[in-house]
This record gives structure tokens, sequence and C-alpha cells, in this order.
């Protein structure tokens, strides 16, 4: 079977989070049976939440896999614990080290108690629509639109890219 095309959101707001994503890339790019097609620019973003928190750093990257979902979440999972995450003393919105979510895999959809394709809230964030659209900008997205109408309609956030 040919490589499908993920697109992955990285993000984190705690400690040297520019580091901390920029070297979640390169380990990206390491996982079995995957290539590092395409990484967007780093962007800083205001975080949504009520909790005070610093602003996160986002990226998105562009994989070709030979892997199934369930298996390629296990090797972001495994990216994520070594990056100190500690999944189950979370709350939802809270900071966080480093946070990898699948964003579109293939034209798959995909819905059990592990995962979710395409992402459930992709649609509504812009930290990750921009990152794609800078490196896909004429990418159409089956049952949603062009990534242009997307960001059209997103709700607005504070977003820049990181020089
Ligand atoms: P979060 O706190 O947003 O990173 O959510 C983590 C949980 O979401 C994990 O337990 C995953 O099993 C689940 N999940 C569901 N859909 C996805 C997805 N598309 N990408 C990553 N994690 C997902």
């Amino acid at each position: 079977m040919p490589a499908e095309e993920v697109f992955v959101a990285l993000g984190g707001n705690i400690g040297d989070s520019q580091t901390i994503v920029a070297q979640a890339l390169d380990a990206l790019a390491n996982i079995s049976q995957t290539s590092l097609r395409a990484s967007s620019s780093l962007y800083r973003c205001a975080a949504v939440s009520d909790i005070p928190q610093d602003d996160y750093i986002n990226a998105v990257a562009l994989l070709d896999t030979n892997l199934e979902p369930m298996a390629l979440l296990l090797e972001l999972q495994a990216i994520e614990h070594a990056y100190y995450r500690r999944r189950d003393q979370e709350q939802r919105w809270a900071p966080r080290t480093l946070d990898l979510d699948i964003i579109l895999f293939g034209d798959r959809s995909f819905n059990d108690s592990h995962l979710i394709i395409p992402h459930p809230e992709f649609a509504q964030r812009l930290f990750v629509l921009e990152p794609m659209f800078e490196i896909d900008g004429d990418r159409f997205i089956p049952g949603y639109g062009s990534l242009r109408y997307l960001i059209d309609n997103a709700p607005a956030i504070s977003l820049e890219k990181v020089t």
C-alpha cells in the first residue's frame, strides 16, 4: 500500500518550548516507516484557557507514513513522554510540555475511544490551520473545504510567526 499523508500538530508551553518543538520535529523524522516531508515555521499563540499560563509554541508537520493510525499515535505518545509530559495529572487546557495531535490521516475517518480523525477541533484552531497553510496552501479537505476557507472562518486568536 502506498504511504499516506498525515498532518501532525505540535504544541507546548512549558520550558523552552521553541527548542522542544524543534526537537520534536526532528523526532518525527525518525519514526519507523515514516518520513517528514515538510514542517512549518514555529508560531507563538496566546493560550486558549481560563488558567493563566504562558503562550504556546505551535507548528505543523506533514508526514508520509506506512504505519496504521493507532501505531502512529503510539509513536507520537512516546515522543510526548520523552519530554516528560504527565498526561494523567493534567487537566484539559492545562499547560503542557509537548502535545502531538494527528490532524488528518490520508482521507480516512476514524473514531474510537483512543483516536478521532480528522481531529475534531482542528477547523476551529488557527494555530493548526495557519501552519498547515504555510506548508500546503492549496490543500482542499473533503467535508471541510479549502484551508483558505477554514482560516477565514476560524475564531480569531493572537498568533505570530516566530522569527
Ligand atoms: P490531548 O490532551 O488533546 O492531547 O488528548 C490526548 C488524548 O486524545 C489521547 O488519549 C488520545 O488517545 C486522544 N486522541 C483522540 N484523537 C486524537 C488525535 N487525532 N490525535 C491525538 N490524540 C487523539
